[in-house]
């Protein structure tokens, strides 16, 4: 056993390191790809449910790496987060799509909802708020129009300073939504506390329908009007699956049936009027 055990580190040591490795090297070209022009928002566009209307969109950061092209954000986010690179990224976005957003309004598209990732260091960081301010005030998109992506196992790292946080957001007109929503602990006790406006369902539900999945779906909407939310239903890929959630009488719908996050100027082709001066 002491054998292969030995036997077993020696093939991992090599492997750990080379993933460390990459990782040192992502960390360094990740810090000079925002001035490189390697970083992109892309859109995915929601839709009411029962209109079928387009009425947001969600901001996904997209990197493409010179040599090793797109690379994934489950990849770079963690890597930008334990960096402490997420509350530079972070604002990038926020500016960067409110601007994108405010523009296509502008130019004669649809009021849209923006919805934006956020991650727990980005919140913690002095000034936060006053950045989202800037953001929107700089491109003139309304505060009820930027909606904050939060998880729930950001919320549950400090309960007391989430609310106090959350509370402060709210009062400038930003709206509030938990991502993933059921798939980590403690979602209904904190549905009392926090401050929220908006429940995304979690894809690994949405995947169920139509044959499985109904209980828990039907519970997140009772639960939802019971507190005054409404609820987007993500990663809808199949008809069958849109049409159970327009029966239920959810509120929102995202997923690739609908649309793929997208380059703005496809989005804006695909979607919208663009008026051109
Ligand atoms: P998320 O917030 O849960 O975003 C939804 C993910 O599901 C996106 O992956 C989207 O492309 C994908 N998706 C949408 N519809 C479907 C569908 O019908 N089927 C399937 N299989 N997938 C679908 P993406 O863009 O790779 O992003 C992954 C995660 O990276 C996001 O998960 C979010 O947690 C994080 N992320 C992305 N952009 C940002 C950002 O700007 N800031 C922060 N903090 N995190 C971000
Ligand atoms: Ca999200
Ligand atoms: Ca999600
Ligand atoms: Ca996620």
């Amino acid at each position: 056993a002491k054998q292969s055990g030995r036997n077993r580190l020696a093939e991992f040591v090599p492997e750990m390191t080379a993933a460390t490795q990459r990782r040192a090297a992502l960390e360094r070209e990740l810090r000079r790809a925002i001035g490189a022009g390697q970083l992109a928002v892309h859109y995915q566009p929601q839709f009411d449910c029962a209109s079928e209307a387009l009425v947001g969109v969600e901001a996904l950061l997209r990197w493409r790496h010179p040599e090793h092209g797109p690379i994934s954000p489950a990849e770079f986010i963690p890597i930008a987060e334990e960096s402490g690179l997420i509350v530079q990224l972070g604002a990038w976005v926020l500016q960067r799509a409110c601007a994108e957003v405010a523009g296509w309004e502008r130019a004669g598209g649809p009021a849209l909802t923006l919805a934006v990732n956020m991650s727990a260091r980005q919140l913690r960081e002095p000034g936060f708020i006053e950045d989202v301010m800037r953001a929107l005030a700089g491109s003139g998109l309304p505060p009820g129009r930027l909606e904050l992506e939060l998880t729930e196992s950001l919320l549950m790292e400090d309960v007391e300073g989430a609310v106090a946080f959350m509370q402060a957001v709210r009062a400038t007109g930003v709206r509030l939504a938990i991502d993933d929503f059921g798939t980590g602990y403690s979602s209904l006790a904190y549905l009392q506390t926090f401050p929220i406006n908006q429940l995304k369902v979690d894809r690994s539900f949405v995947q169920l329908l139509p044959e499985r999945g109904e209980t828990i779906i039907h519970a997140v909407l009772a639960l939802a009007r019971g507190f005054g939310l409404t609820v987007v239903a993500e990663g809808v890929e199949e008809p069958a699956q849109l049409e159970w959630l327009r029966r239920a009488g959810c509120d929102v719908v995202q997923g690739y049936l609908l649309g793929k996050p997208m380059a703005p100027e496809d989005f804006a082709e695909r979607f919208l009027t663009v008026r051109t001066p």
